[in-house]
């Protein structure tokens, strides 16, 4: 039975998939080997609920959510699915019978890096939450072929290596060769008058390439929902240009060929700052235009009009990477399907809605006009168009005010001409959302200031969050069963039950059982860390924490002072009386962000000097850990004590990994920043006291005295100075 659960149907997929797909036999088997055939196993479980959950929608009519998100972080796939399908247990024994072991094979999975940070792991949560909510939703998104670099760290520096995640085969996804589309690029517009009379555009292009899709399903939490994450692959439209090849020029047709698949060869590694580079907008335009034209396809295939589109379809842009699906929207109603543009705008309005990450200057996107109108020269001027449109509206609600036009201006005229991308989105969407309270203020203050002037009603807050199936169940299952035993699962549904907890505060047993849970998934993370860097540290040690992307915004410098600080207080008190601490950092700074690599460098030398002084060795630890993502971040997160979140105040938008780490019970050391805010409101400030003098603390930085935690814009959740029974805050 390809769909059985037992222990025995398991089992026999398992041994059955290792000789019939994979042809081989267990003693002859590699790790991956193993590792595949069980994934191909699952997999047949998850496709199973994938094609009922279809036929269902189907059958619905349901109005369908396409997240659209050029970055996407789904960490292993394996033991999601296992949790997911609650069959964790049965699929321990059915491997452990022929001699396997299920974390052993889960080792073996290499993660999809196809996301930098935060923004793409946030696409990933929201899948897995819809799955789980059961409601209606496709992920689009691109298939990279390398994705985020591993990092390696050589003499203290980082070192990137590409990442070659598919070199081995992906046993969860599932090509659709049927499902292919044509990307036109660069090229002029012609403009006709056709039968009709009508005024038409025909856009002649330079090149054209296909997208075909890969299928990955996503599973909900203990339903029987399984969505999808429909990754695009760029190909060329013909394997060779046969007339080239005809002629001999055979360079030249497998020069085209390498052209065509280099739009989706290679994740850009920038996180928080643009790239303006050519590659980038067509790897934006491909995702956008392949979803598109996939979800007209399915509009028509089911037979719905058009002006109804936005009935059936609810598109979010993540950031506004996609957001030149606006004007390609337009374009396909206004030129191929012969909408006229009223029809077409209204469509495209209530279609979209548009979440800004960053209020970040280097990270808001603006295309040089040139480069659009040369790669998209048709989406420049339905751009051109939306702009006129729409300055007439600002101008008459605001007559006179020209300074105003030209802020709002989907064109940037201050210099070399830009296109606007955030007040693309913001025109061409019914909601614009930031990721946290505060952000979502400050957005409204300042990037967007006038629009919100204009559309009150437009901007809301969604703030983030991250999914407690992966990162506590999964990455933590001590702890979810510590707190399953005593609040029972529907916390694993709905967090709010997390509340509950709040009566055993005081439970000394439950206490003791917390604080065992805690100290066992140190164990486990500092023999980690002695693996993967050679350092030993000590797991009774506090466990302080900042694991991110290395951006100065961030502070990570911050934290390596505090660090020299304390060092020093020690070599010049060797008795000075300080908990023992070990700080852990991990995170990738952008191959090309030459501040972020040297604050890695910093980091490294401090721990090479303080890890080597005797006076302070089993005081005071540092450490690096490389190749911070998802896989990573679940043996990480369950062993802090404390989580760093201290970002420059009005920078972080929302951030995540605060989420994370505060679920696995630290303490948050952060500023008034992003979600920080909302969790200080939910989690309660706990308000260090001073185990020293005060006159001792004058150079402990941002410390604060005695119950007065400083608000503005320091650090907020006081800094734990000594270690506490519990970390229930
Ligand atoms: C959660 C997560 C992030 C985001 O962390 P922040 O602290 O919010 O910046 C980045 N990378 C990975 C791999 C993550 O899992």
């Amino acid at each position: 039975m390809r769909s059985g659960t037992t222990v025995a149907d398991l089992k026999q997929s398992f041994l059955d998939t290792l000789f019939c797909t994979l042809g081989r036999v267990p003693s002859a088997a590699t790790p991956h080997d193993l590792y595949t055939a069980l994934a191909l196993s699952i997999r047949d479980r998850v496709l199973k609920q994938g094609v009922q959950t279809l036929e269902t929608y189907h059958a619905r009519d349901v109005r369908m959510v396409a997240y659209l998100s050029a970055e996407y972080l789904p960490g292993p796939h394996l033991a999601n699915n296992l949790l997911n399908l609650g069959i964790w247990d049965q699929a321990r024994q059915a491997v452990e019978e022929p001699g396997c072991d299920l974390d052993f094979l889960r080792q073996q999975e290499e993660e999809p890096g196809l996301g930098n940070g935060g923004l793409g792991r946030l696409a990933s949560c929201f899948m897995d939450s819809m799955a789980t909510l059961e409601l209606p939703a496709v992920g689009y998104g691109l298939r990279y072929e390398f994705g985020i670099f591993d990092q390696a760290i050589r003499d203290g520096w980082q070192v990137e290596i590409t990442d070659k995640w598919l070199r081995f085969g992906n046993p969860w996804e599932v090509v659709r060769p049927e499902l292919t589309f044509e990307v036109k690029l660069g090229g002029y517009t012609e403009a006709w008058t056709d039968e009709q009379g009508r005024y038409r555009v025909r856009w002649i292009p330079q090149h054209v390439v296909q997208g075909i899709a890969y299928d990955t399903p996503i599973l909900g939490y203990h339903v029987n929902t399984c969505n999808r994450m429909r990754l695009w692959k760029a190909e060329a439209v013909e394997s060779f240009d046969f007339a080239a090849f005809n002629h001999g020029d055979y360079y030249r047709a497998v020069h085209d060929k390498m052209f065509s698949e280099n739009i989706t060869k290679v994740l850009y590694p920038n996180d928080e700052v643009i790239q303006g580079k050519n590659l980038r907008l067509e790897q934006q335009y491909f995702l956008v235009t392949c979803s598109l034209q996939d979800m007209l396809r399915v509009h028509r295939l089911l037979g719905r009009p058009l002006e109804k589109f936005h009935e059936k379809w609810a598109v979010q842009l993540n950031d506004t990477h996609p957001s030149i699906a606006i004007a390609e929207l337009m374009r396909l109603l206004v030129d191929e399907y012969l909408l006229d543009w009223d029809t077409a705008w209204h469509v495209t309005r209530h279609t979209f809605a548009y979440t800004n990450h960053t209020l970040l200057p280097e990270a808001l996107e603006k295309w040089p006009v040139a480069m659009l109108g040369a790669l998209l020269p048709r989406h420049l001027e339905i751009i051109y168009e939306i702009n006129r449109r729409f300055l007439g509206e600002v101008r008459a609600q605001f007559p006179g005010d020209e300074a105003r036009v030209a802020r709002m201006s989907l064109i940037d005229e201050t210099g070399e001409r830009y296109i606007r991308m955030a007040h693309v989105a913001t025109v061409g969407s019914h909601h614009v959302n930031g990721v946290a309270r505060l952000h979502s203020d400050l957005l409204k203050q300042t990037v967007l200031r006038d629009f919100a002037e204009l559309w009150p009603e437009k901007f809301c807050n969604v703030t983030n969050g991250v999914t407690p199936r992966r990162f506590m169940a999964v990455a933590n299952p001590p702890l979810a069963q510590l707190i399953t035993r005593r609040i029972g699962d529907g916390w694993l549904k709905n967090l709010d039950e997390l509340r509950r907890l709040e009566s055993l505060a005081d439970d000394a047993a439950f206490r003791q059982e917390w604080r065992e849970v805690k100290l066992a998934a140190k164990r486990q993370l500092a023999r980690c860390i002695a693996q993967h860097t050679g350092v030993t540290v000590d797991p009774t040690s506090l466990f302080d924490i900042q694991a991110k992307r290395i951006h100065e915004y961030k502070r990570q410098h911050l934290n390596a002072l505090h660090i020299l600080t304390l060092y020093l207080r020690l070599k010049r008190d060797p008795q000075a009386d300080l908990p023992a601490r070990t700080f852990i950092f991990a995170g990738k700074a952008a191959p090309g962000y030459f501040m972020a690599k040297l604050i890695i460098k910093l980091i490294n030398s401090i721990a090479d000097v303080v890890n080597r002084d005797p006076v302070v060795r089993d005081r005071l630890k540092v450490v690096f850990f490389p190749d911070f993502n998802v896989k990573n971040g679940q043996r990480i997160c369950p062993a802090a004590d404390l989580s760093e979140q201290i970002s420059t105040a009005g920078k972080e938008a929302s951030g995540t990994g605060n989420m994370k780490f505060a679920l696995d019970g630290a303490l948050t050391i952060g500023t008034l920043d992003g979600a920080n805010i909302e969790i200080r409101e939910e989690v309660g400030v706990f308000h260090a006291r001073a185990k020293w003098p005060t006159s001792r603390l004058t150079d402990a930085g941002p410390m604060v005295p005695d119950g007065q935690p400083r608000r503005d814009p320091g650090v907020a959740c006081s800094r734990l100075v000594r270690q506490r029974g519990s970390h229930l805050v």
